[in-house]
């Protein structure tokens, strides 16, 4: 998650840590050198005051905040409070995390002793009736105090680690508040379940991606990343293998049972390898985006583009020559070099006048694949498994 950084330089807690820092670690006031040993927990508290806005805390204006013309934000001197962050809405209404205070820096945010522990972030209220701004700002809460647990080792499970307010209160380490049980309980929130849903956020981020490439060095032919390894397997092409994310290869899709394939399962292998590259690769827009044939300038591609062009296998989505509208992802255009390789292996470069095919639909990667896999299966139905090898060896 971005976390934008506004500090709050002129309130007097910003000083303050400022000056105890400067001092010897033992001459420091020993609140301040407790928490300076690193947080223990995370406590979570809402403004109480109907203004959803950022810029009503947050100054100066970045360009994102909007300016607060009433002077009563809190980068200002005099006020007796500063936590480590906000959650609310920039001016144009997106919501947003923005850090006032170093994390390293104690906060006066709560009245009592888990200043000296916790650290702090204020969600922005609104009228308490706003669904949508609701579940987005609990959503960036979730988020924000799953990155806080991470930084800092914190498991948000254990009693007393991530904790609202109100919470602290009943514990006798902050003053008496009701935030921010008054807000979530009109949604059916509890601190129970904001815990269990910044562990889940924990573990997801922190779960390992397969990923399927030709190579673990050879990034750009990445097919797709996957947490499940049965996933990353059904997409993983012939020649290709699945990495875990170390590096290592967990499975490797050598095709060695294709010596008694059939046709139908030939066909299915290279529309299945085609489709999921080409998804894949739409998708998460994967390598390098090819509006047309003259964006093309590796060689390796044209030549095998080329003969598909000009025997009008490759009608793209309009235009000519080298305005010729491809509108692919690299990782289309390798299929496309593949099934190239095999119809010029098999000798059918030129389509044949009763090609049963529809002229328009061929642009398609995967209508392409069905089509040269079909007439490379007619033309040569003993040598597909060497075929489909051209790619794997290459
Ligand atoms: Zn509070």
């Amino acid at each position: 998650m971005q976390i934008y950084q506004q500090f709050a330089t002129r309130n007097d807690c910003y000083r303050r840590n400022q000056a105890e820092m400067n001092k010897s670690p033992g001459s420091r006031d020993s609140r301040y050198a407790k928490y300076y040993q690193g947080p223990r927990g995370v406590m979570i508290h809402s403004t109480g005051a109907n203004n959803p806005n950022l810029r009503r805390y947050v100054q100066p204006d970045d360009g994102t905040l909007g300016v607060n013309p009433n002077g009563n934000d809190w980068n200002r001197p005099g006020l007796d409070v500063a936590v480590h962050a906000f959650i609310g809405l920039t001016k144009a209404g997106d919501v947003a995390v923005y850090q006032i205070l170093p994390w390293e820096y104690r906060a006066w945010h709560c009245g009592g002793d888990a200043n000296n522990t916790h650290l702090s972030f204020e969600i922005c209220e609104d009228d308490l009736g706003d669904r949508d701004y609701f579940w987005s700002v609990y959503w960036g809460a979730v988020a924000l105090t799953a990155e806080l647990c991470r930084k800092f080792g914190l498991n948000p499970l254990e009693p007393g680690v991530v904790i609202s307010h109100a919470e602290g209160a009943q514990m006798g380490i902050a003053s008496n508040h009701a935030d921010v049980g008054h807000w979530w309980s009109r949604f059916g929130v509890t601190m129970d379940d904001f815990r269990e849903d910044v562990s889940d956020e924990m573990n997801a981020s922190a779960r390992p991606l397969y990923r399927v490439r030709r190579t673990w060095a050879d990034k750009d032919s990445q097919v797709g990343a996957f947490a499940d390894l049965d996933k990353a397997k059904a997409a993983c092409p012939v020649g290709y293998s699945v990495y875990d994310s170390a590096g290592n290869a967990v499975y490797t899709n050598t095709n060695k049972e294709d010596k008694n394939m059939t046709k139908e399962e030939f066909r299915e292998m290279v529309n299945t390898a085609a489709s999921n590259a080409a998804s894949a690769a739409v998708e998460k827009k994967l390598g390098k985006y090819y509006k047309t044939l003259g964006d093309v300038t590796s060689n390796t591609f044209l030549e095998a583009l080329s003969p598909l062009v000009a025997s009008g296998v490759l009608k793209g989505r309009g235009g000519s020559g080298n305005d010729l509208i491809l509108d692919m992802h690299e990782e289309s255009l390798r299929i496309l070099v593949i099934l190239s390789r095999i119809m010029s292996e098999v000798g059918l470069i030129a389509p044949p006048e009763d090609a049963d095919h529809p002229e328009d639909v061929l642009m398609h990667v995967a209508d392409v694949s069905a089509y040269a896999a079909d007439e490379a299966v007619e033309a040569h139905e003993k040598q597909y498994h060497t075929i489909i090898r051209l790619d794997a060896e290459e």
